[in-house]
């Protein structure tokens, strides 16, 4: 199947128009027509890479509209809204499939096959279900570091009335905010270069924090240094979620949880039915995030502001592509 599309033909040169050459919906494949695609710095570091095939067209930040579904496709009907992230097809036999782990798998996207595009074919095992109660032009904005955060928060075992800090005053960290609020969890914002002057009875507000989450736009470059200061923020045992913008899996974080003597760390895996929950937790919770619509005829501008600002916001309407 054939659609246009804006595609990238060489590294680092700008969005072309371009005819897209989809594989044919399979049995168990939702064709899905594509409504919003997020504009994300995982793209750009791929799109810098001169490794890799090309051209390329980019997004895996997609929100669209379920135009056909395959023969053994069950629960998900033409006409409803869909979402679909990195991966959009896996072998369903290697390792890293049978782990839970799709995003590992060889076959797991199709390089180049993104939602710049007016269509994309997703397994139905990548698809997801975007619940009334969500903006189809926000959920772009939640694909990625919503799941990286909901998968962190659920990682450390966040349940309602625990106490969550949060660092920070980017996206990130509004988004963590939400999402730990979303779970149940009494929040406070800290900003730790105020940390060291809380005393007396604010001292102990600034302490016994079941989670820390670190999402600084500009992370201190020796977090040694701050570490004093962030773990004092924490009971023990507690977790401090180390987020730096962006986020996005499968580059997925790190959890490190404080015991009474030593650190251990563990890094997590975003899976899709942890994505899924994070979209209904959104609906449900009425998360909302703010987004900024951009044109695709503006598309180099939006790269470039994208490049200087890697925690930006923006989504393309896919009824500004070009040749439709
Ligand atoms: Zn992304
Ligand atoms: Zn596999």
């Amino acid at each position: 199947m054939k659609v246009p599309a804006l595609a990238v033909l060489s590294p680092r040169s700008a969005p072309v128009p371009f005819t897209s050459e989809l594989r044919p919906v399979g049995r168990r494949d939702v064709l899905l027509e594509v409504l919003y695609c997020g504009l994300c710095h995982a793209d750009l570091d791929r799109l810098g890479s001169t490794e890799g095939r090309y051209p390329v067209v980019p997004g895996h930040e997609i929100v669209g509209r379920v135009v056909e579904v395959g023969r053994r496709v069950r629960g998900l009907e033409v006409g409803e809204l869909a979402a679909a992230g990195w991966v959009t097809r896996a072998c369903g036999r290697c390792q890293a499939c049978r782990d839970g782990h799709a995003a590992g798998c060889d076959e797991a996207s199709e390089p180049g096959l993104g939602g710049y595009a007016t269509h994309a074919v997703v397994d139905e095992r990548f698809v997801f279900r975007v619940r009334d109660g969500l903006a189809p032009a926000q959920v772009p904005a939640l694909l990625c570091s919503g799941s990286v955060l909901y998968t962190l928060f659920r990682g450390c075992k966040t349940l309602p009335g625990d106490r969550v800090a949060v660092l920070g005053n980017g996206v990130v960290a509004d988004l963590a905010s939400k999402l730990a609020a979303a779970l149940g969890a009494a929040v406070d914002r800290v900003e730790l270069a105020h940390l060291a002057a809380i005393e007396g009875g604010d001292r102990a507000w600034a302490s016994g924090f079941d989670v820390v989450v670190s999402a600084e736009v500009d992370p201190p470059s020796d977090l040694a240094d701050q570490r004093q200061h962030v773990a004092s923020l924490l009971r023990r045992p507690g977790s401090i979620l180390l987020c730096d913008e962006p986020l996005y899996p499968p580059v997925v974080g790190l959890s490190v949880e404080w015991g009474e003597q030593t650190a251990g760390m563990a890094v997590t895996v975003c899976r899709p039915e942890q994505t899924q929950e994070m979209l209904d937790l959104c609906a449900n919770a009425g998360v909302t995030v703010d987004v900024e619509l951009v044109s695709f005829a503006d598309i180099v501008d939006a790269h470039e502001r994208l490049e200087r600002e890697p925690g930006r916001r923006m989504v393309a309407e896919l009824a500004t592509l070009p040749a439709r």
